[in-house]
């Protein structure tokens, strides 16, 4: 029999988790959503009580929603400390309206608020790069430049830690891409916090990696939040949105099946991460970042283009 009633409260359902069997009033979704948060940040520990928190806000559903649950748990760490994060990569009719939107969710939840650029950091942009027309998409660019610049940016504010918006769909696909790269460790290597044990890069969380896609949507509908609809121009990788396409039909199908997966990759984690090498690290000899090799993966980039 279909699920039409909150199975909290008894009150018409507003959504139903088929993964789980259960309906959810609106109210009753909003808290179950809350405490799903606030169980993947106690599970992983992911935030301590003096932390200060850098937050990489782009402005879209996942950020600012993440923002939302972090402004509400820091009312229990009293002496910790957010700071919003964004960057403006250079995309044309794309970037500036997102930019606005965190500005001003920043603004009404009065959490300071840092952009850097692409522009100002490495003196190009994402629009340029894509009319260059290298060997690969420009999100493999942009991937890479974004990652160094919440780093800075991090590093700026005075940052203990980065927090990043990637949640259940985003992790998954990863898993599957990574598998079908070739690239198994790297699925050992990632997950919901990631620490450097040199203690050269600074840890990063991924609070919202057990909350699927459409239920980070429905949260931010229902708690009033502007966000960001509109994709970018230039994300294209054919390979993730098929991933995407087919674990949709899966969690359809088979309801569960992401959650089955990530819990695979931790279980993967579990059993390999000591067995991990750590590679030896220099400093970056263009930026002085810390890096295995002698430049860094954003200024080999970065050389690339310019030759
Ligand atoms: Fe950059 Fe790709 Fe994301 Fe666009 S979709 S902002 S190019 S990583
Ligand atoms: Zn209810
Ligand atoms: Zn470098």
């Amino acid at each position: 029999m279909p699920i039409t009633k909150c199975s909290n409260c008894s009150a018409q359902a507003l959504y139903v988790r088929e993964y789980e069997g259960a309906g959810f009033c609106s109210k009753c979704f909003r808290e179950a959503i809350e405490d799903r948060f606030r169980r993947t940040v106690i599970k992983h520990k992911m935030l301590e009580y003096n932390d200060n928190i850098a937050v990489a806000v782009s402005g879209g559903k996942d950020s600012l929603t993440l923002l939302n649950l972090l402004v509400k748990l820091e009312g229990r760490f009293p002496r910790s400390k957010l700071t919003a994060i964004s960057v403006d990569e250079g995309i044309d009719g794309y970037r500036d309206e997102a930019l606005e939107l965190a500005r001003a969710a920043c603004a009404k939840l009065g959490v300071s608020h840092v952009t850097v650029s692409y522009r100002e950091l490495f003196g190009t942009t994402t629009d340029e790069i894509a009319r260059m027309k290298l060997g690969q998409t420009p999100c493999a660019y942009c991937g890479v430049l974004r990652r160094k610049a919440i780093n800075k940016a991090a590093a700026m504010v005075g940052a203990t830690k980065i927090a990043t918006a990637h949640n259940l769909d985003d992790e998954v696909q990863t898993i599957l891409l990574n598998m079908l790269h070739g690239d198994p460790m790297r699925i050992v290597r990632s997950g919901p916090i990631l620490r450097d044990p040199r203690g050269k890069f600074l840890p990063r969380v991924k609070p919202l990696c057990e909350i699927p896609e459409k239920e980070i949507v429905l949260y931010a509908y229902l708690t009033g939040t502007e966000f960001q609809s509109i994709a970018c121009p230039h994300g294209h990788e054919a390979l993730r949105n098929d991933i995407r396409s087919f674990l949709n039909q899966m969690e359809v199908k088979h309801p569960g099946s992401k959650f089955t997966l990530l819990r695979s990759a931790e279980r993967l984690r579990t059993m390999m991460s000591s067995d991990l090498p750590l590679a030896e690290l220099q400093e970056c000899a263009k930026c002085g970042d810390p890096t295995p090799h002698g430049l860094c993966e954003a200024c080999m980039m970065l050389e690339a283009i310019a030759t």
